[in-house]
């Protein structure tokens, strides 16, 4: 599960895009989906599910729907400069204000987080809520100074800005000496230098493999799964999505559904999911460590526990902050 993989499974990487409103997490999400596409081999796709090719690669109006309906998780293949293969996991975070917890459980599905930072604006309000959040959780963050083509952009400040929220947020040595690169979503380029054009956005892509650690998890215990966020869907109504914890999850497994306090009702689960591009496709087996959608549990909500019948565990609780009123 940890080690970069050149034959079987490719690694995993868990990586939560978090940003100030319009500067640009949209933008680049689709972009690296659209050029993962370049980095991607068949043999990814048929473990990722049997998928062909990046689900836009041929169809523009697939891809510009894409732009819109990008909400929660996509997943991209990637192979590295080193040949090692990679499947990442990228997790939209809301960026608003929330109630009740939510930014925190979809962080926890996470393992390093993209702070995208608009290279003229700088870090907002947003940055530094969210950011106070996934330090919380110990993610290290990966600085995408974005809009870097912008004319008026001032990437040299907005590094040090965003140097001075983290010690102003307490942020440890190991975080101030964050992985920072500079880009335009937008022309779909990243590199390590304010002044470097590259053709590509491999250099982000590197700085994701290289930094974000591997899942930690426990994938000789029995089933747990930590139920995030929920989707609906008209066709199968909820769609709980989560991160498996410990061990594997299997399509049509019979499990145990813990609710917050702990209170279980035994179910079947109906249909199982990983994520490929914009979209999910069917699993048997969902391994620890990855991401997982589940249709059929009812009842079900965020901050659930899906287990082992026989070994049922609530996943560790998460804190809940006060609501936060001002508009962030
Ligand atoms: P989000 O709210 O963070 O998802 O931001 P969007 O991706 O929707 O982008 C907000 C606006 O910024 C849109 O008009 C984008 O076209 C623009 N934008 C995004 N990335 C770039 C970039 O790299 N350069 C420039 N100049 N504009 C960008």
């Amino acid at each position: 599960m940890s080690s970069p993989s050149r034959g079987g499974q490719p690694a995993l990487r868990n990586v939560a895009i978090i940003a100030h409103v319009d500067h640009g997490k949209t933008t680049l999400v689709d972009q690296l989906l659209y050029q993962s596409g370049r980095y991607r081999d068949a043999e990814l796709d048929k473990l990722a599910g049997g998928q062909h090719g990046l689900v836009f690669d041929s169809n523009d109006l697939e891809r510009e729907r894409g732009i819109t309906i990008f909400s929660k998780n996509c997943a991209i293949g990637y192979e590295s400069l080193a040949g090692d293969r990679y499947r990442i996991n990228l997790i939209d975070t809301p960026g608003h204000a929330d109630f009740g917890g939510e930014v925190e459980r979809v962080l926890m599905m996470a393992d390093g987080a993209l702070l995208v930072v608009d290279a003229f604006d700088g870090p907002m309000p947003q940055t530094r809520f969210v950011l106070q959040k996934a330090l919380a959780q110990g993610l290290q963050p990966i600085i995408v100074v974005n809009k870097i083509d912008r004319p008026d952009a001032r990437p040299d400040e907005v590094v040090t800005e965003i140097f001075d929220l983290l010690v102003d947020l307490g942020a440890d040595d190991h975080v101030l000496d964050f992985p920072v690169v500079f880009a335009s979503a937008k022309q779909g380029y990243a590199g390590l230098r304010p002044d470097e054009r590259p053709a590509d956005m491999r250099a982000l892509l590197e700085k994701i493999v290289t930094e974000v650690p591997a899942p930690r998890g426990e994938p000789d215990e029995p089933t747990q799964v930590l139920i995030t966020t929920i989707d609906y869907s008209d066709y199968v109504g909820r769609i709980a999505v989560g991160r498996v914890l410990a061990g594997a999850v299997v399509d049509r497994q019979r499990v145990a559904v813990l609710n917050r306090d702990g209170d279980i009702t035994q179910q079947q689960i109906g249909q199982l999911f990983t994520f490929d591009g914009l979209g999910k496709v069917q699993a048997e087996r969902v391994e620890c460590g990855d991401l997982c959608a589940i249709v059929g549990l009812d009842p079900i909500g965020m901050g659930y526990t899906v287990a082992a019948p026989e070994a049922p565990r609530v996943a560790a609780a998460v804190t809940i902050d006060e609501p936060t009123l001002h508009m962030m």
